[in-house]
């Protein structure tokens, strides 16, 4: 079945659905979600956005926002592009609050803010109130308002679609095949306009806070259409996951003052950060519980350490952190009022993504774009975040650039023209899903995924190192074979999972392969990257001579991934030292 649309998006979370609320105003506009839209990981976002709007620090400024960002980023965020988006940023949360989202408020009514890691004002001097927020259900509520917007402007939404392949030619991007779930059956998309909002790439890792739709379906599509993908080595690891299942404990609780401490029972991050303490960024955070749990320093010699609330009093914690004290109680069975809850690193954020400028369009090369096709949210590497993002910083990022992407779109469509659709567009898709249906193969995805998973865990995490990577990129090398003689046992076209989890498994090895190799080729330890055979003095070194640059991976026809780099652009605040 083909469908015609001016405009098609495929993601229902902030990103997709605020291009949406913009396009639909003057286009046909589709949106296609593997996830009913409300479930999109958006919703999941507890602490807050950002924005300098001074309500209860009335100093603050955009500009204080963006040396936080770009020194948060460890100096590999385009300076141009977080320019525009700490500029625009509370002109972003204030139409969502137009909109009608229900922020926490001031006593005397504004929108609150509250603290959050790496935000600070006068350039580092103290931390700052910059994160905007509704107790901890930030992005549920953003979620919900801009679904309601949408709803009202009469999109046209195809939940329960999931995108298998993306359709270009030399000429540009024509759209997207897509498989329909609940009934079975492939439908092409056809657009004037693509808009990837696909989320984010975390559970390639065992311990991971995002949700088990953020396999990196748009990353991989693209990279098969012979896209880049750009710093996919960059994962952030957040400090505070739930112990074993890495469920998020929002980065709001030391917003809120709550107190990180070791098996001795001290406030480690004294010997890491003694200036912002709790309040670091989640790179030096992760790293430090790492560093404590491998010293032996975790709760009882274990591989966790504690966050401890209970101190603030059960007024605050309900009136603030109602979330997690749910989440703490059902997934860890302790009580955050009275008692400490085990925490440990969890793979959270991917910095990296599909190359875009800032007005969202897609690179296909180093200095050429698809006509087409755009990126926006966690799937797109606009690089506002270079090597490490600070939080509360990417609901800002899938907003705002969810905005300007629909705003971009809204400018090109009079000069992007329907072309013929070839009569193969739907094959290669259709080829996948009979591969996968008739396979007489004996390997199980699950097994797959979960060795891949762990061994990411082992060898590609807060910590890395030459040797380990080596080993790493041989092994997925073998995961990607034997998932050639993948088996789906459910051979049915309704509402088959089996099917469309073993599709994601493709993806996830693919994009696995280009983190594992952009590390290992990355010598140097930056932001979220930290390889322990390049320290000095026990300190990770920073190589600004050799490495201050974007890596990018393109897939090459016979399949091997070839890396090339291109430049950081840097306008206002020159690479330092980053101390906290
Ligand atoms: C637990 C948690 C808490 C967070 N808290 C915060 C916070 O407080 N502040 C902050 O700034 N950031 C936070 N983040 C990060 C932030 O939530 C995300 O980066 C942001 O919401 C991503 O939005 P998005 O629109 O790009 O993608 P998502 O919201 O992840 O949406 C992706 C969409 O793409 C769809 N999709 C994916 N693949 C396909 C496919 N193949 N076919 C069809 N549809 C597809 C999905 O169905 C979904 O609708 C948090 C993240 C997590 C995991």
């Amino acid at each position: 079945m083909i469908h015609q649309y001016d405009v098609v998006i495929v993601g229902a979370g902030l990103a997709g659905l605020r291009a949406a609320v913009e396009t639909s105003q003057i286009a046909r506009t589709a949106v296609l979600t593997k996830v009913y839209p409300s479930r999109s990981h958006s919703g999941a976002a507890q602490g807050g956005i950002a924005a300098s709007l001074g309500n209860v620090d009335p100093e603050d400024n955009w500009e204080f926002h963006m040396f936080d960002t770009v020194k948060g980023s460890d100096y590999l965020g385009d300076q141009d592009a977080i320019e525009y988006m700490v500029k625009i940023a509370p002109e972003t949360v204030i139409e969502m609050e137009h909109f009608g989202c229900p922020f926490s408020r001031t006593t005397d009514g504004k929108i609150n803010q509250r603290k959050f890691g790496g935000h600070s004002l006068n350039f580092g001097e103290k931390a700052v109130c910059r994160s905007c927020f509704s107790t901890d259900y930030t992005g549920h509520v953003l979620l919900h308002t801009l679904y309601e917007q949408a709803i009202k402007r009469k999109v046209h939404f195809f939940p329960e679609f999931q995108a298998l392949h993306l359709i270009v030619d030399d000429n540009g991007c024509q759209g997207v095949a897509a498989w329909d779930i609940r009934n079975g059956g492939l439908h092409i998309f056809q657009s004037r306009a693509l808009l990837f909002a696909t989320g984010g790439y975390g559970r390639a890792f065992k311990i991971t806070s995002n949700a088990h739709a953020n396999t990196g379906d748009g990353l991989a599509l693209a990279l098969r259409a012979g896209l880049p993908l750009e710093d996919m080595e960059f994962v952030q690891f957040h400090p505070t996951g739930l112990w074993q299942s890495g469920i998020l404990v929002t980065e709001g609780a030391r917003g809120e003052g709550g107190y990180l401490f070791n098996g001795e029972r001290k406030r480690f991050m004294e010997n890491y950060a003694p200036t912002l303490m709790e309040l670091a960024p989640r790179d030096l955070v992760s790293r430090a519980e790492q560093t404590e749990i491998d010293q032996g320093r975790g709760i009882g010699g274990k591989d966790y350490v504690f966050i401890d609330v209970s101190h603030l009093g059960k007024e605050k914690i309900m009136a603030r952190l109602p979330q997690i004290t749910d989440i703490a109680r059902n997934f860890a069975g302790v009580d955050p009022f009275k008692e400490p809850i085990p925490i440990q690193p969890t793979a959270h954020y991917s910095m990296g993504g599909i190359p875009a400028d800032k007005n969202c369009h897609v690179w296909k090369t180093k200095d050429e774009q698809l006509p087409g096709m755009y990126a926006a949210g966690e799937c797109s590497c606009i690089s506002v975040h270079g090597a490490n993002r600070l939080g509360t910083n990417s609901l800002l990022e899938a907003v705002t650039f969810g905005r300007i992407a629909g705003k971009s779109i809204i400018k090109d469509l009079p000069h992007l023209e329907w072309r013929e659709l070839s009569q193969n567009a739907g094959r290669p898709a259709e080829g996948e899903v009979d591969k996968l249906l008739n396979s007489k193969g004996k390997e199980k995805t699950a097994k797959i995924r979960a060795d891949l998973q762990e061994s990411m865990m082992k060898r590609c995490a807060v910590f890395r190192n030459g040797k380990d990577l080596q080993a790493q990129l041989d092994y997925i090398k073998e995961l990607q074979e034997r998932y050639r003689y993948v088996v789906i046992e459910d051979k049915s076209l309704k509402f088959n999972t089996d099917l469309m989890e073993a599709i994601e498994l493709g993806h996830l090895l693919d994009f696995s392969e280009v983190i594992v190799l952009g590390a290992l080729e990355r010598e140097e330890c930056r932001g979220a990257h930290y390889r322990k055979d390049f320290e000095k003095d026990g300190k990770g070194i920073r190589d600004d001579v050799n490495w201050l640059k974007h890596t990018l991976a393109f897939r090459d026809p016979d399949g091997r991934i070839r890396l090339d780099y291109k430049p950081v652009v840097i306008t206002r605040f020159q690479p330092m030292e980053r101390k906290y």
